[in-house]
């Protein structure tokens, strides 16, 4: 018998789709949750309290519309739900797949009181997959040609939340990126476990028809030069990411053996989707014990990828603790489940061998007193030395923005850590120190989230539009 439907998260419990089976995942790279069905959306989402002033709208990024598409989509209303949600998001699907929920907007959910969070990112990315099954396109029908063009250098999230914007108030953006398929690192890094790549060429097929312009494997200072694209368009977005990889600055770190993270998702990526160059560019974990050194997504992401590979060991040493590492916990849990072996509180001091990695020597650590962050800071527990054999090593410390060397010639000015100045407090939102640029995403913040770089990316062109007085 159920109870008044008001007091449905009291009889129905939070439910996550359901996974797929551990031996299945081992070996594929696909996604590992089913979707979910409409019964199961109805269930789901009809548990949310419909909060008078929620939080997870306040917590969400781009502060989605949660409890208006979750009663919608309760309802089966779906292509009213997908409406509401793309008034505020660009990526509703991908969002829903790899926003880190518990820390934003599950675990603001007033139901977290012992009842268990609404699977808020499920259902959002339910709704987007079933409005597209359904044959739902963004309805273009009202906008009104403004005729000027702006271009977009790069084609991962914030680029494309600019783009949405831009295009959706009459103005054509163009976009550039180096690669073959649009996405960023929502192609070339997120590996498919999270996100199958089809979702990202499905909204390349939705943004063109929308009259998204993109130029695809055009590298911008190398294929195209800067000014050509400045003379040509009325204003600039650069959404170009953070790619410098950060390094642990201990010996060996240089032998063979040792790999970037985002090479070798990347080398992995490429020889999925079939973009390939030269085989010798695959990276094989296949046979190998691999020491991941890492804790946040990047790590995990290479953990689950070695054991999809074939790896026969793969050790995650972090130097904190679990309660500290900055990954996803959800994507902690699935690496532990696909057999991944955390080693927390191990600091690396030095990757050994001799004419190739054999080991990476480790020191254990204790959680002393927080940061200026407020997260503890680990401390060297003296003779604590040990060496955890490995035939790879795969680094995941992390990224620091990549400025271009062109930036200069064009007055696009640097903070002290060499990120883009382009405050979202300016007159025009996000403009850099050149009135005509605009920037977002990583490149202006530093590496963070998919949805914070969406929500700049929308930001920045709100200010674009602003600028061009359209
Ligand atoms: P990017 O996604 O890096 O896109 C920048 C684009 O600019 C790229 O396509 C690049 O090719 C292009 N570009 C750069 N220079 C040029 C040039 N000169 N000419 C043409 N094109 C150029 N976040 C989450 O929320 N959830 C996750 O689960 C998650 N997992 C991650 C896993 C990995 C392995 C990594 C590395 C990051 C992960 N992140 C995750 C972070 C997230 O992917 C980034 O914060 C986000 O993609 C940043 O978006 P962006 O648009 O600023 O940059
Ligand atoms: Fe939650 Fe991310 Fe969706 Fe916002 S965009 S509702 S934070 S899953």
């Amino acid at each position: 018998q159920r109870l008044n439907n008001n007091f449905q998260f009291v009889e129905v419990g939070r439910q996550d789709p359901k996974k797929k089976a551990i031996s299945t995942r081992k070996k594929q790279f696909v996604e590992i949750y089913e979707p979910f069905r409409q019964a199961q959306v109805n269930d789901q989402a009809h548990r949310c309290l419909a909060c008078g002033n929620p939080y997870c709208e306040w917590k969400c990024p781009v502060h989605n519309y949660i409890p208006n598409w979750l009663k919608l989509a309760s309802e089966g209303n779906i292509l009213e739900a997908v409406e509401l949600s793309h008034q505020t998001n660009t990526l509703p699907e991908v969002c829903g797949r790899v926003c880190p929920q518990d820390r934003l907007c599950e675990g603001s959910c007033t139901l977290n009181d012992g009842f268990g969070a609404v699977t808020i990112g499920n259902v959002e990315k339910y709704i987007t997959d079933t409005a597209f099954a359904m044959g739902w396109k963004p309805d273009m029908s009202n906008v009104v040609p403004t005729g000027k063009r702006v271009a977009i250098i790069g084609a991962g999230p914030a680029g494309l939340g600019a783009a949405d914007i831009l295009v959706r108030n009459g103005v054509t953006p163009v976009v550039f990126d180096k690669y073959p398929e649009i996405g960023g690192l929502l192609t070339f890094g997120i590996p498919e476990f999270k996100l199958e790549k089809t979702v990202m060429s499905n909204r390349r097929k939705v943004f063109e028809e929308m009259g998204v312009e993109f130029r695809l494997e055009t590298e911008v200072g190398k294929d195209v030069d800067f000014q050509s694209i400045i003379d040509e368009f009325d204003a600039v977005f650069l959404g170009m990411g953070t790619y410098n990889y950060m390094k642990g600055g201990f010996p060996g770190e240089d032998l063979p053996g040792v790999y970037d993270a985002l090479d070798f998702l990347i080398s992995n990526v490429n020889r999925n989707l079939g973009f390939e160059k030269d085989a010798a560019d695959f990276i094989s974990m296949k046979g190998k014990q691999v020491v991941v050194l890492g804790g946040g997504d990047t790590a995990m992401d290479c953990n689950r990828t070695s054991i999809r590979q074939g790896a026969t060991r793969v050790s995650c040493a972090y130097r904190r603790d679990e309660a500290n590492m900055p990954g996803s916990k959800r994507e902690v849990t699935n690496a532990r489940e696909e057999g991944v072996k955390f080693l927390f509180n191990r600091q690396p001091i030095a990757i050994v061998g001799e004419d190739k990695v054999e080991g990476v020597k480790v020191v254990t650590t204790e959680m002393g007193e927080p940061d200026e962050n407020g997260r503890r800071r680990p401390q060297v527990v003296e003779g604590s030395e040990e060496i955890l054999p490995a035939d790879a090593v795969l680094v995941a410390f992390g990224f620091r923005p990549s400025p271009a060397p062109w930036f200069k010639d064009f007055g696009i000015e640097l903070n002290s850590w060499d990120g883009v100045i382009a405050p979202e407090t300016q007159e025009f939102k996000h403009q850099t120190t050149n009135p005509k640029i605009f920037a977002g995403g990583d490149m202006v913040r530093g590496s963070d989230l998919v949805v914070t770089a969406i929500f700049e990316g929308r930001q920045a062109a709100e200010g674009i539009l602003d600028y061009l007085d359209v």
